[in-house]
């Protein structure tokens, strides 16, 4: 087992369905600690820097004016194998697709407003966490 952390953003619809809580219970519940957090509303720049990796995909720009669209909740979460615990609990991509009980089969619409992010290996999460964190901003415990 190892100790890891990784980054998890609350998209735009999630936070204007008011469930950051339930959210977090689920983080809590399955053993991952918050240790940073902040709410924000991302530029244009950062959601476009944030997503490179899609710069070329088709559906780019409709991400990008999505995760602009309203604040987003970001977090560090840390505990053990963090990146696929989290994953797990976000369930897939498209919400149609995700297993029952998981977040986006819950409180996902669509694949475009699929309520979370979650980065997808230990290596995304650190250049995704130095994004958005300073190293002081979190705090293990
Ligand atoms: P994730 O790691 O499960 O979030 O999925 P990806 O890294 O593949 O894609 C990033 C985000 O782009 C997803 O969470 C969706 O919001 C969006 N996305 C991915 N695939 C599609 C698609 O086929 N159509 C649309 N509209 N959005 C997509
Ligand atoms: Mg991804």
């Amino acid at each position: 087992m190892a100790l890891e952390r990784t980054l998890s953003i609350i998209k735009p619809d999630a936070v204007a369905k008011n469930v950051i809580g339930e959210i977090y219970a689920r983080f809590e519940k399955a053993g991952l600690k918050i240790v940073a957090g902040r709410m924000k509303q991302l530029s244009r720049l950062e959601a476009e820097g944030f997503y490179a990796v899609h710069r070329e995909r088709p559906f780019f720009k409709a991400l990008v004016e999505f995760m602009i669209s309203g604040p987003v909740m970001i977090q560090v979460l840390e505990g053990e194998n963090a990146v696929l615990a989290h994953r797990d609990l976000m369930g897939a991509t498209n919400p149609k697709e995700a297993a029952p009980g998981t977040i986006r089969a819950d409180f996902a619409d669509s694949i475009d407003a699929n309520a979370v992010h979650g980065s997808d290996a230990v290596e995304t999460a650190k250049v995704e966490i130095s994004y958005f964190f300073a190293a002081t901003d979190v705090l293990s415990r």
